[in-house]
């Protein structure tokens, strides 16, 4: 497993804990529904943006190492959007308690659980798109199961959103087309020749120039 998956992975633990801790008070009636709803979202929302940072800067990091040119982490953030779908998972799994086996603890435990791993490809995938990457290639743990094994090494398009499944330890590594770490390094130069005109100004198209 590599290090991020394994950062993704002790995040969403820690969620977890987070979550079962709330979900136990909340069922022992300890916690309004409200209360437990909010703290539950709030905590796995907290995972998720660094699921998200740990992304972005994996990927500054890989573009540094492969192009050899400073690189920043691009401030990839999960939506706000997020942050309501988080809340609306934890009212719907407190919400409909007839007929529902598994108690609130193991449902919220499962949603903390899987999130941050989830939201960490996805950021990942995003970030490789960002910085023009157009490929990414499954890897495939050596004890992955009968539906993953298979796949191993499979490349898609990056506009092809990464899927794994409840449990699954594949993640995803980027495909380089043939010298784009060349274009890369090209734009960044160019972009450094055009800050150093020979005036020593910056231009903005309004007009104003600052000598
Ligand atoms: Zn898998």
């Amino acid at each position: 497993m590599n290090e991020l998956t394994a950062t993704w992975l002790a995040l969403a633990a820690q969620a977890e804990t987070q979550v079962a801790a709330t979900a136990a008070a909340y069922e022992a009636g300890a916690m309004a529904r409200t209360r437990f709803i909010e703290t539950a979202a709030a905590a796995v929302y907290a995972a998720n943006l660094q699921a998200t940072a740990y992304a972005d800067t994996a990927v500054a990091a890989w573009r540094l190492a492969t192009v050899g040119l400073p690189t920043t982490s691009l401030g990839l953030l999960p939506s706000t959007d997020e942050q309501e779908r988080l809340v609306r998972a934890f009212a719907t799994i407190t919400a409909h308690m007839h007929g529902v086996s598994a108690s609130v603890e193991n449902r919220s435990a499962r949603v903390a659980r899987s999130e941050p791993l989830q939201r960490g490809h996805r950021a990942y995938q995003q970030a490789l798109r960002a910085r023009g990457v157009d490929q990414w290639r499954r890897v495939v743990q050596p004890d992955a199961c009968d539906d993953c094994a298979p796949l191993a090494g499979d490349t898609h398009d990056i506009a092809v959103d990464f899927t794994d499944h409840p449990g699954c330890r594949c993640t995803l590594a980027p495909v380089t087309a043939e010298g784009w770490a060349d274009r890369q390094r090209a734009d960044q130069l160019q972009l450094r020749r055009t800050w150093n005109t020979s005036a020593g100004q910056i231009r903005f198209s309004s007009g104003i120039s600052i000598r």
